[in-house]
């Protein structure tokens, strides 16, 4: 246990979370009869919960968040020397903070001009989609309203970002939902029999799979769509790294039909996957990038919508026009924690070299995971980018059927018992693929990784076997 760890008094906590807590993401029938998961301290790579066990955390706070890991005094003392300055004021105005965050990420975004702050990774979206719609009534008559998302991609919780969601089986009972959003189909090669392209494979599937974009736009009229959102390695839909060549075509066609690249770094920003961007691996010019989760390692809530200066300045050309700029404010992007805490967040991945650590780390994590796969039958695909790794489970490599996802649960589970945390993507509805996940924070060593790849070891033999 941690040094520092004291349980104090937390049965109290536990009585208050259970009678007034609505925790996310998860069915709370359970709680009736056992303790809901409390999460009391953190350090580095590993977190202690309320009962005094330790976990080694392999999803970075659950959800790819956490990148610099637990535990960073230097950014605590710079969210509360900023606090105790100046906390907040509404974005309308500047902040010291807010200004050079904004420098210093468009250094690592070349191309790039102009940060939009705001609270969440949904609201970022919200905020590039809200900018095309406007873009469209300003310079394209009304036309060009519609905005194309992928199959399996995740965007939001929020209406307009569930109306690009890629995930049925998040979707159900939520509808309706907003119109002119349009789905394209996804490109996991691993499964490129749904797209009709088994024929295919590397380059030549890549391509094809982005034709599959063209057609969308093609059946839908180019004059009428305004925008493409994309993950640019899909996270929650089941670590989807993109094929040879896709992204080389993705970005021909929206050249082609004058179509805006929005490119959703939620998950993959801020170097989760050895480069500061997801797309900066594919030569990827876009004209929005959002991010949210790494951007301050949740040491404070912070996201940003990313755009061009191209796309800037159409928002200032009609000075004396009452609708000629963006009209929209989010509250809390005037918040000053949230940029002091991203400006230490940058520093520290920069003085740690976390991206060339993520980069080693990632090929080692990857190379496991292969391994397993030559192991467990039941392993039907590795895929990842740095760190940032998912192992797609089958009940029949032959058939790819997807494993049941009580299984998947259970080989969670039983790394949870072994005190390893690792997540699995798409478990909610049955028929659903069911990948295993790992995005450990980016100061990982080889011990933590070959720990986390020794506990999944464990589970699947002991999993598989009971069943
Ligand atoms: N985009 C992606 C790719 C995500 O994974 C997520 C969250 N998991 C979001 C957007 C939404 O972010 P938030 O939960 O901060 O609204």
């Amino acid at each position: 246990m941690n040094a520092n760890f004291q349980s104090n008094d937390l049965g109290e906590v536990i009585e208050a979370d259970r009678a007034h807590l609505w925790h996310h993401l998860i069915q709370h029938k359970p709680f009736e009869t056992i303790d809901p998961r409390i999460i009391v301290e953190g350090k580095g790579m590993r977190v202690w919960d309320a009962t005094g066990k330790e976990h080694l955390d392999a999803v970075s706070g659950g959800v790819w968040t956490v990148n610099v890991g637990y535990g960073r005094e230097s950014i605590a003392d710079a969210v509360r020397e900023q606090l105790v300055k100046m906390n907040y004021f509404a974005n309308s105005a500047g902040s010291i903070p807010g200004s050079l965050f904004a420098k210093k990420l468009i250094e690592k975004m070349p191309g790039m001009s102009r940060v939009y702050y705001v609270n969440s990774g949904s609201e970022a979206n919200e905020k590039a989609f809200k900018m095309i719609r406007q873009i469209a009534h300003k310079k394209y008559g009304g036309k060009k309203t519609k905005i194309l998302y992928r199959h399996r991609d995740y965007h939001g919780s929020t209406l307009a970002a569930m109306s690009a969601g890629g995930q049925d089986e998040r979707n159900a009972q939520y509808g309706p939902f907003a119109p002119d959003f349009v789905r394209v189909p996804h490109c996991l090669e691993y499964r490129k029999e749904e797209l009709g392209l088994g024929h295919l494979s590397g380059a030549d599937f890549g391509r094809a799979a982005a034709d599959l974009i063209e057609e969308v736009i093609l059946r839908e009229g180019p004059e009428t769509v305004g925008g493409l959102c994309l993950e640019p390695v899909t996270a929650g839909g089941g670590v989807i790294t993109p094929p040879e060549g896709y992204w080389e075509r993705v970005q021909e066609i929206c050249e082609k039909y004058d179509i805006l690249l929005h490119i959703d770094e939620v998950v993959c920003g801020v170097g989760r996957t050895g480069e500061w961007f997801g797309y900066q691996h594919y030569g990827i010019k876009p004209d929005f990038v959002t991010m949210a989760k790494g951007v301050a390692s949740g040491y404070a809530a912070i996201a940003c919508c990313v755009t061009t200066e191209k796309v800037f300045e159409m928002f200032k050309e009609d000075a004396s026009d009452p609708m000629g700029y963006f009209r929209d404010i989010s509250t809390f992007g005037g918040c000053t924690a949230g940029p002091a805490a991203a400006l230490e967040n940058m520093r520290i991945i920069e003085d740690e070299g976390l991206l060339e650590n993520t980069t080693k780390m990632g090929e080692r994590l990857l190379a496991n995971l292969e391994a397993l796969k030559a192991k467990h039958p039941v392993i039907g695909d590795v895929r990842g980018k740095g760190l940032f790794a998912g192992a797609e489970l089958v009940a029949d490599r032959e058939t790819k059927q997807p494993l049941d996802e009580k299984l998947c649960q259970a080989v969670v589970a039983d790394c949870m018992a072994q005190g390893v945390i690792i997540g699995v993507t798409n478990r909610s509805l049955p028929g659903f693929n069911n990948t295993l996940c790992f995005s450990p924070a980016l100061i990982c060593t080889a011990e933590d990784i070959d720990a986390i790849t020794e506990a999944v070891d464990k589970a699947l033999t002991k999993v598989i076997a009971a069943a």
